[in-house]
């Protein structure tokens, strides 16, 4: 079996994982990111972004992640669609499978996995969901 070897894989998609990418594209490191279930991460289920430093009236959440995406991809950054289903840390290189099935090797992993809401489940939560409740931590205290 062929197994494809990776020097930099990046698990995650958010702007976490898209920072890492552009970063390590800069530094020819040629990495390949799988972004998982949520393609642009947490962002992607908010409306507008105040605090991202650069936009005086704020910014489309989609949009700054979509830009962050496509700025990855042209530094050269390979993107792909696919969930990390395991990870093997104690070999070398390391072993990672996507999507329980195509395994790859890698020399170095960065983990970006960043979180999920975990919502009570509350007819109320959904009713005031940004009106005062929140799921997001960097927000709570302004809010
Ligand atoms: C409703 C809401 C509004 C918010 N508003 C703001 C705001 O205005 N300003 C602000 O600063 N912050 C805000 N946040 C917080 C912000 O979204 C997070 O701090 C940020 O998204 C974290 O980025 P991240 O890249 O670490 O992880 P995440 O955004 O959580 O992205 C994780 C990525 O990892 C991927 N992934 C997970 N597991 C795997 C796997 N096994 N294989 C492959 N990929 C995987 C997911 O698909 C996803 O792409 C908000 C959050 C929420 C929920």
């Amino acid at each position: 079996m062929d197994i494809e070897h990776i020097k930099c894989l990046i698990v995650g998609g958010g702007p976490a994982g898209y920072t890492a990418a552009i970063y390590a594209s800069r530094a020819a490191l040629a990495p390949v990111l799988y972004e998982g279930n949520a393609p642009g991460g947490q962002l992607t289920t908010t409306t507008v972004v105040e605090n991202f430093p650069g936009y005086p009236n704020g910014v489309d959440a989609n949009q700054l992640m979509s830009d962050m995406r496509a700025q990855a991809v042209n530094l050269g950054a390979d993107i792909r669609r696919g969930v990390v289903t395991a990870v093997d840390l104690d070999v070398r290189p390391f072993r990672l499978t996507v999507d329980g099935e195509k395994v790859l090797e890698a020399d170095a992993v960065i983990v970006a996995t960043g979180a999920t809401a975990r919502y009570l489940g509350l007819p109320s939560e959904k009713k005031f969901l940004g009106l005062g409740v929140s799921a997001c931590a960097t927000c709570d205290g302004f809010f």
